[in-house]
């Protein structure tokens, strides 16, 4: 009998989900408890994991540059951010007991290993996570990006976003309280409709690609299992 195979997964978590709201850095609380997270759902689920963290908890291009540093500086600064957070991460789910790998796309080998695909996919068998770190090593991408990138590349099922907020809303739901939750958009009716919860680029990546996305609040407990597990929350882009 040949075993059913695993859901291939990537799973895209902002840098703000290391800190407190409002605040800037890494709050180790914060760390440990989405770590307890992931290994926990990771445990309970048939999925291969990867997962692709932001930086913006430390560094955003844009936001922070102040016009002082210039955009490229700025973007690179952000992809260490993102190193920085990987190995955080990787710290605090191994610590929750599952063995994870980091592959960066930006040369800090001494920190971790270089984005090899086949490597990656090696990793999966093994039943480790892959982190991967550094964005695209491109200035003017984000790791929204970097993760349609990533996931396409290793042929992941699906894309999931962990956010702020339940879903994809019709308007922003921190601006406008009468916002509406949408439950399933094709990619398309999303890129037309300018909604704000990916940056187009990655968006028009996964269409290309027909990778579903699953967007869905990372602060309720329990949604992390539920999305590796192919339960309906959130809001599905197909
Ligand atoms: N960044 C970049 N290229 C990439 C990914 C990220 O230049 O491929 C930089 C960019 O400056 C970005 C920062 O890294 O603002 C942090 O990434 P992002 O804003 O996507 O993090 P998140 O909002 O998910 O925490």
């Amino acid at each position: 009998m040949t075993p059913t195979k695993k859901k291939r997964v990537l799973l895209k978590l902002s840098g703000e989900a290391l800190i407190n709201e409002g605040h800037r850095g890494i709050n180790p609380q914060s760390l440990k408890e989405i770590a307890v997270e992931i290994a926990d759902a990771y445990k309970h689920s048939n999925c291969e994991l990867t997962i692709v963290i932001g930086g913006g908890n430390i560094w955003r291009g844009v936001r922070d540059g102040g016009g002082v540093i210039d955009r490229v500086n700025s973007d690179n600064m952000g992809m260490l951010a993102t190193v920085i957070n990987a190995i955080a991460l990787q710290s605090a789910i191994e610590d929750a007991g599952v063995p994870t790998r980091v592959q960066t796309s930006i040369n800090i080998y001494q920190l971790a290993e270089a984005f090899v695909r086949r490597k990656a996919l090696r990793h999966l068998e093994k039943g480790r996570i892959v982190i991967f770190a550094g964005g695209t090593g491109n200035p003017f991408f984000t790791t929204d990006s970097a993760a349609a990138l990533r996931a396409s590349e290793i042929n992941a099922d699906i894309l999931l976003k962990a956010t702020q907020v339940d879903g994809v809303y019709d308007s922003d739901p921190r601006k406008n309280p009468g916002a509406k939750l949408i439950h399933k958009i094709t990619y398309a009716d999303a890129i037309a409709k300018r909604l704000q919860f990916m940056d187009t680029a990655a968006l028009a990546l996964c269409m290309e690609k027909q990778l579903p996305i699953q967007v869905f609040n990372l602060h309720v407990k329990g949604n992390i299992k539920k999305a590796l597990c192919g339960e309906e929350i959130g809001t599905l882009i197909y």
